[in-house]
């Protein structure tokens, strides 16, 4: 573990140094297994949000008050400890660094978003990318900052945002990002994923040009 930071409560960024690394694709991810000394084992899987020239493999991980491993992840690990992981994983949820798209994102659900964002500021192709995030509270925002700085439309759900009364992400919200050709990538609890699919295909999006990722239980 090369680094750990805290910087939006409730949730932990973790930075490692992954010996013998495959470079990854913006919107993969990686299984962290937990072994207990009694040989129990939890493994879940985290997006990763670092460019793939990032030497390291950054996660971002939110704390679940009952959760498993986003607790010990969260409470316990420590810059030098060492976490079993595999990955990268996953081929669908991935952008090609060229494909125009745009990113739904509901919570912690902005991590793969971010590792796009990143590729597409390495390749000078920001042009390419338009964001929409669905947080509580820009406070508990992971990388608001760098989300801001790509342009991302932000609402707050429990909290007036600008002059913006709190709410959720609406139909309004995505007519101007929407542009056809783009792929839509939705990403976020279960019920966030329904719910913002639901939104794009109401806008008259192909269903054959959303990819889900569900972070939820059920993920
Ligand atoms: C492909 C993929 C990528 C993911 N990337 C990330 C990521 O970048 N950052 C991140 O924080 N999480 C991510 N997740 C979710 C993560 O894998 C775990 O599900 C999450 O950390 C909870 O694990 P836990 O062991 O702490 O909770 P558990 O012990 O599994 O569950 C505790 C309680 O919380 C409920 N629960 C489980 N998961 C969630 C959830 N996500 N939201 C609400 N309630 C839940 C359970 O039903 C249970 O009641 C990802 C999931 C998938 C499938």
């Amino acid at each position: 573990m090369a680094g750990v930071r805290r910087p939006v409560p409730r949730s932990v960024q973790l930075r490692l140094d992954v010996a013998d690394r495959v470079d990854h694709l913006p919107g993969q991810h990686y299984v962290v297994r937990l072994t207990a000394p009694d040989g129990y084992t939890a493994q879940r899987s985290y997006s990763v949000a670092s460019a793939p020239g990032d030497p390291l493999v950054e996660l971002f991980v939110e704390r679940l008050d009952d959760g498993e491993v986003s607790t010990h992840l969260a409470d316990v690990v420590e810059p030098g400890d060492e976490l079993e992981v595999r990955g990268p994983i996953g081929g669908w949820f991935v952008w090609d660094g060229a494909t125009p798209a745009l990113l739904v994102a509901g919570g912690v659900g902005v991590v793969p978003f971010v590792s796009m964002v990143r590729t597409a500021a390495e390749l000078g192709r920001t042009d390419l990318l338009r964001v929409a995030v669905s947080t509580r509270t820009l406070a508990e925002l992971a990388y608001a900052d760098e989300l801001a700085a790509a342009g991302a439309l932000v609402v707050t759900t429990r909290e007036p945002h600008g002059i913006r009364p709190a709410g959720r992400l609406a139909p309004a919200d995505l007519v101007p990002l929407w542009e056809p050709g783009q792929t839509c990538y939705v990403c976020g609890s279960a019920a966030f994923a329904e719910a913002a699919s639901q939104l794009l295909l109401g806008l008259g999006v192909p269903a054959t040009s959303i990819r889900v990722e569900r972070f939820g239980p059920n993920g």
